[in-house]
């Protein structure tokens, strides 16, 4: 049985990046919360309503919408999952082990990278809403400006990837990611990544962590 995998990291490390790929490589199933809320928000859910001005500031949404939200989408008995933006603090963390994985098998795995880089990396992000592919300005431009190289479709900004938000999001980063790598290490489950590397080389080590 795989380990369920738990990806940390800042927003912009490059955790959505890298489990695009592990899918593919190693057959996981990808679980973002993110983006089952921003799901919730363009379909105009009740929740998507309670939680669209939270997140366009950058802040974080409530523990137990989230969770509620993960165990709608999450079956273990069938799939083993990269988990990408959950646990975001402490009481998540916590609340994964006992409520959702219980005593299954995992690896938590941080994306060590300088807070100072981040800011740029996200503020040029674009991405394609349909095919989740994942573009740079900068270092991972789309061949025709603007579309999607796979899908063809128009790239988007997410709202949140501006500026002052993004200083918000990694403040909130800052604030709470301590405990929750304590959390990791004390369980022996935590390993990091140069994630200040090439996607490639960042890759390799995780290969070589998840085996
Ligand atoms: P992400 O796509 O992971 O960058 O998340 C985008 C936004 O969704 C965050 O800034 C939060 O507002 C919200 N969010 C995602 N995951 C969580 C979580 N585990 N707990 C609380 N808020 C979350």
């Amino acid at each position: 049985m795989k380990p369920q995998i738990i990806l940390l990291g800042a927003p912009g490390s490059g955790k959505g990046t890298q489990a695009a790929q592990l899918v593919e490589k190693l057959g996981y199933t990808h679980i973002s919360t993110g983006e089952l809320l921003r799901k919730e928000i363009n379909e105009g859910s009740d929740l998507g309503n309670k939680v669209k001005s939270v997140m366009d500031k950058g802040d974080l949404v409530d523990d137990d919408t989230v969770l509620e939200l993960l165990k709608k989408n999450c079956d273990l008995e069938n799939n083993a999952y990269i988990f990408d933006g959950f646990p975001r603090n402490y009481e998540q963390a916590k609340l994964l082990d006992n409520v959702v994985l219980k005593d299954v098998s995992k690896i938590a795995i941080y994306f060590d990278i300088d807070l100072e880089v981040i800011v740029e990396r996200v503020t040029n992000r674009r991405v394609a809403p349909k095919s989740g592919e994942i573009y740079n300005l900068k270092t991972k431009p789309p061949k025709t400006p603007g579309k999607c190289d796979i899908s063809g479709e128009e790239l988007i900004q997410r709202k949140d990837d501006n500026e002052e938000t993004v200083r918000n999001r990694l403040n909130v980063f800052k604030s709470t990611v301590d405990p929750v790598l304590e959390y990791y290490n004390k369980t022996g489950d935590l390993v990091k990544v140069d994630a200040s590397r090439s996607p490639d080389e960042v890759m390799e080590q995780l290969l070589s962590v998840i085996d």
